[in-house]
């Protein structure tokens, strides 16, 4: 499965790499001088140990707070119920491999609480986590500093385009739901979602979710997020 994401300034896609250095030429050209402001932008990235698809570009200004970054994370990719989140900071301001787990140290309540200058440099890397039982880890890393000051605080650049997850029952179709108490099959095409609910009670109980475009998908009860809805849905073939 591959992952790509459109552009915001000229709405070309890119692949999940190559969308980074082409988002830097057009926010280079935001630039102004003399600066009038600081601003971010960060790449968010799933725990590549969970697939590695999913991801954020967002421009963020220095004087949003760190806990608007986790407001905006949990209304695209996160909120269920209401979880704790946190971010943590490397140990070490070496670059770390981002399964280093050991090496990040929590520091929440004063981490949320700053204003994204007074923790962000060109090359930070944070860990962050949403939810202390069933976790969903992101990393974020700053890929640059421009100084400007961002519009609203934060801007969407790019996302991932909803992934084209197959139906595990009939492999061709594209699954619209999963079961969350079932793992293999676990994604069902409409189709096939009729076949299960025969045979799985939970699913027409309460473990039928639907795919959505986060790496939460499928886990407590998220449902999809509160912003962006266009493209949190399944995937639609061009
Ligand atoms: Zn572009
Ligand atoms: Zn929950
Ligand atoms: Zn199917
Ligand atoms: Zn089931």
């Amino acid at each position: 499965m591959s992952s790509v994401g459109k552009c915001f300034f000229c709405n070309k896609e890119f692949t999940k790499v190559g969308i980074n250095k082409h988002l830097n030429e057009h926010l280079a050209k935001e630039t102004n001088n003399p600066a009038t402001g600081l601003s971010f932008h960060i790449r968010v990235d799933e725990d590549p140990r969970s697939g590695n698809l999913y991801f954020l570009n967002l421009w963020v200004d220095g004087n949003a707070l760190m806990s608007d970054i986790d407001i905006f994370l949990r209304a695209i990719w996160l909120e269920c119920c209401g979880h704790l989140s946190s971010f943590s900071y490397p140990k070490q301001k070496k670059v770390l491999t981002i399964f280093d787990e050991d090496k990040f140290l929590s520091d929440t309540d004063e981490i949320m609480d700053s204003k994204a200058k007074d923790i962000l440099v060109n090359g930070t890397k944070l860990k962050y986590d949403y939810d202390f039982g069933s976790t969903t880890t992101l990393f974020l890393n700053v890929l640059a500093q421009y100084n400007v000051t961002v519009p609203g605080d934060i801007i969407l650049l790019s996302r991932n385009e909803p992934l084209n997850i197959l139906c595990e029952i009939c492999g061709s179709a594209t699954a619209e739901v999963l079961c969350t108490t079932c793992y293999d099959p676990n994604t069902f095409c409409k189709k096939c979602a009729k076949k299960h609910a025969k045979t799985c009670d939970d699913f027409a109980d309460y473990s039928k979710m639907p795919v959505v475009n986060s790496p939460r998908m499928g886990v407590c009860t998220y449902a999809g997020g509160t912003i962006d809805i266009k493209r949190d849905g399944i995937f639609v073939s061009k």
